[in-house]
């Protein structure tokens, strides 16, 4: 045994990126996971540096690991999280690294079934009440999504709040960052939106910019 019978060649472009994702996912369903590029070899291989094909922008949600539900390893995903995948200036700095250092060909904005801080946003919203601390900075951030998400329907879901947060964070990441906005443009990188379900395991397609189908 070799040990890299499951490693994977570096997809190049939005598309290629993007179909490796959705096959990982789908091995992660379906309990049939390769844990690609997690052994010795791998890792010694990475010790001069990463070239990463996705960054994940998600939630930091115990249950959201990126590697684990797409079925990647190490040196495959360049990962931001913050509560609720708030975007402030470090994620957004974090990200263009991302692309200006690493040429990722992929951005995934990850949201997830039942996100603590869109519920916590959604008491917030209902009662007036804000959290105490900091926290109350990523109600902040993510309430433009949940009173979107009830002009739509007012007797709205967290988890439909949760896609609605998905969509205007891709969008906002664009808005916001004239790199990633630049590379979307060009063709070199896409930015999709996906929620995650807790209950299957699957990632669905929400939100993309840019092109993911070859
Ligand atoms: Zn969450």
């Amino acid at each position: 045994m070799t040990g890299n019978e499951h490693a994977t060649i570096r997809p190049g472009t939005p598309a290629e990126a993007w179909d490796t994702l959705v096959e990982g996912n789908k091995r992660f369903v379906e309990s049939i996971a390769s844990h690609p590029n997690q052994d010795a070899e791998r890792r010694a291989s990475l010790t001069g540096g990463q070239n990463p094909f996705v960054t994940i922008f998600g939630c930091s949600d115990s249950r959201l690991a990126a590697e684990i539900i797409f079925d990647m390893g190490l040196g495959d995903a360049f990962v931001v999280r913050t509560a609720g995948h708030v975007i402030d200036n470090t994620a957004l700095g974090s990200i263009e690294f991302g692309e200006e250092y690493l040429n990722v060909p992929l951005i995934v904005v990850l949201g997830h079934d039942s996100c603590g801080a869109v519920t916590a946003t959604k008491d917030s919203v209902a009662t007036g009440n804000m959290p105490a601390g900091h926290v109350r900075g990523i109600v902040e951030l993510i309430t433009p999504s949940v009173l979107a998400a009830l002009r739509t329907d007012s007797a709205s879901t967290v988890n439909s709040m949760v896609a609605e947060h998905v969509k205007q964070t891709a969008v906002r990441l664009l808005a916001e960052s004239p790199i990633v906005a630049a590379a979307v443009e060009s063709g070199k990188t896409a930015v999709v939106g996906l929620t995650y379900h807790l209950n299957d395991g699957r990632a669905e397609l929400v939100h993309s910019s840019g092109p993911i189908t070859a």
